[in-house]
């Protein structure tokens, strides 16, 4: 059932259960969710003095922090809609996403608030803007390596920090906030054109917080590591969602780096983390990866992007702990599949796809013809994933026309093409867009990648179509090896070819020290193809 209450009833809920217990621990340091609730009510009071509410549009724009959280259940006690911003946007794309979502309010990181926002601001519909340091929750003196910070940096408009030390709470600050309320904007990022607001509401985030919790079997001893940037999805829900509803700690990353990494995951022991498999990929090749300890994890997933099955293994065999494959979108609020905590995700024969689990509760998934989503698919054959139930978003801010594309008879249409096997386990085949048709027959480029993932000297494999005169297009492969290895791209187009049907293995290998990614640790196969054209 739809739990009963906002995020923000929820969040208040767990820091009335336990105030004391930590709510962040970020690098070093911790925030108990008493303090939390204090900040975020002094920053519910700061709004109101400044005359943003209901339905106002607060964006966030930074790092993973916890003033992030501070600004978010500030917000959502005043019924505003929370938008994060991912901080990696360049001055123009954080101008099209202040004014398409009309923010009022900015929080920002005060570096990239003078680095970036502060040349396009005042063009925007944002009246108050309010910057803060990414140490202003660390001990003095206390410069972790990640950190950007190597001088001081200039204040912006108004101190975040000092502002809440200058406001009282204020009880009538706080709105009610009902479950059919909007939470957040959360941008996509833009692949298939302009970024597109989701609008999600109280209810898909809380739903889904407790599709995590009970799935992932979440207690009182459990706890989360934030690996995935808050601005995600993924670290939205899976994050700070599921952690603020079940009032566990959150280890928050201020942004991934392998080394630090391993040494929070070594320090304060989380038992469970969802993230891109490039930060688990990350993890396995660091130099500092030696007989690091991270049998803390029993609850690890990864969603995002496609999973090769011998990354998987590797990672086992190498820190005992297995990653279950997980699935979801910006517009389902993540999970639709997941593989259940403990179960082994069986791989297809037919196109070697680890599976992504099995519907999660209350998502009704259907495969629909690619051609005409009128049309089901029968089991054991590929077509395009369309779900329905309280984690689908309501629509695209502003989009009407994109949001009736999306939908179909109240199913709404992923882009992705899957099959699912008579026990019912999913298999997403690839995403509709990233097909390469080769002579008229269809190459899924996540296929070719499995095959290279199982070379030993192949770190990271992105595949992409490139046009070819004969052949319309022809399958070419970017890859990342595994450190002082010889192998020729003549060498790993034999191996492929061995292993696959003519058509599919790539005709031509370029290797990078690293394959471009998203700040989601997604590959870039826009950027790549448009490269390779
Ligand atoms: P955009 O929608 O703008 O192209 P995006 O890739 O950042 O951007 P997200 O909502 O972050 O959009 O990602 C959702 C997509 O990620 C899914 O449609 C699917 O293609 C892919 N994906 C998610 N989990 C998995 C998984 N476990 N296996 C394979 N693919 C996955």
């Amino acid at each position: 059932p739809p739990p009963g209450g906002s995020m923000v009833d929820l969040f208040e809920a767990s820091a009335r259960r336990a105030p004391e217990r930590d709510a962040v621990r970020y690098f070093d340091a911790t925030l108990s969710y008493g303090e939390l609730d204090d900040l975020a009510n002094r920053f519910a009071a700061l709004l109101a003095a400044r005359g943003v509410g209901e339905g106002d549009r607060v964006a966030v724009y930074m790092q993973n922090n916890p003033q992030f959280l501070v600004a978010q259940y500030g917000a959502w006690k005043r019924g505003s809609i929370v938008v994060p911003i991912n901080p990696m946007l360049k001055a123009r794309e954080l101008e099209y996403h202040l004014n398409d979502s009309g923010a009022r309010a900015l929080v920002a990181l005060e570096g990239l608030y003078e680095g970036v926002a502060a040349s396009v601001v005042r063009g925007t519909s944002v009246e108050h803007v309010l910057t803060t340091s990414e140490l202003d929750f660390l001990p003095e003196g206390d410069l972790p390596a990640p950190c950007g910070r190597t001088e001081a940096t200039p204040r912006g408009t108004e101190d975040l920090m000092e502002a809440l030390r200058a406001t009282e709470p204020d009880g009538a600050a706080r709105v009610p906030v009902s479950p059919d309320d909007t939470a957040y904007l959360v941008y996509t990022s833009g692949t298939t054109g302009k970024p597109k607001g989701a609008v999600e509401k109280h209810l898909n985030i809380a739903y889904n917080a407790e599709v995590y919790r009970t799935w992932m079997q979440i207690g009182d001893e459990d706890s989360v590591f934030g690996v995935a940037p808050l601005f995600h999805i993924t670290g939205l829900v899976g994050h700070a969602a599921l952690a603020g509803a079940a009032g566990i700690p959150l280890v928050l990353l201020h942004r991934f780096e392998a080394s630090e990494a391993l040494r929070l995951i070594e320090k304060w022991r989380p038992t469970f983390t969802v993230g891109a498999i490039t930060a688990f990929i990350a993890l396995m090749n660091s130099p500092e990866s030696e007989g690091r300890d991270l049998s803390s994890l029993e609850k690890c997933y990864s969603g995002g992007a496609p999973i090769a099955p011998s990354i998987t293994e590797q990672f086992e065999e190498k820190f005992g702990v297995y990653i279950h494959n997980i699935y979801g979108l910006t517009e389902s609020n993540s999970p639709t599949h997941a593989t259940p905590l403990g179960a082994r995700a069986p791989v297809d024969e037919g196109t070697g796809a680890l599976s992504i689990g099995v519907p999660v509760p209350g998502c009704e998934a259907r495969l629909v013809s690619v051609e005409d989503a009128s049309e089901a698919v029968p089991v054991g054959e590929s077509g395009e994933f369309a779900a329905r139930g309280p984690m689908i978003f309501s629509g695209y801010w502003n989009k009407p026309e994109e949001t009736e594309r999306a939908f179909h008879d109240g199913y709404f249409l992923t882009g992705d093409v899957a099959v699912m096997d008579e026990d019912g386990w999913f298999y997403i085949v690839d995403r509709k867009k990233d097909m390469i048709n080769v002579s008229g027959y269809k190459v899924w480029p996540r296929e070719v990648e499995d095959v290279l993932y199982t070379h030993p000297d192949v770190k990271e494999a992105a595949v992409v179509g490139v046009p070819d005169e004969y052949r319309g297009e022809s399958v070419r492969a970017f890859v990342a090896l595994k450190e002082g290895d010889g192998v020729t791209e003549d060498d790993l187009i034999s191996y492929a070819k061995e292993r696959m049907a003519d058509y599919k293995y790539p005709r031509s290998i370029r290797f990078l020290d690293e394959v471009p990614k998203t700040a989601t640790g997604k590959f870039l196969r826009r950027e790549l193809r448009d490269e390779a054209r």
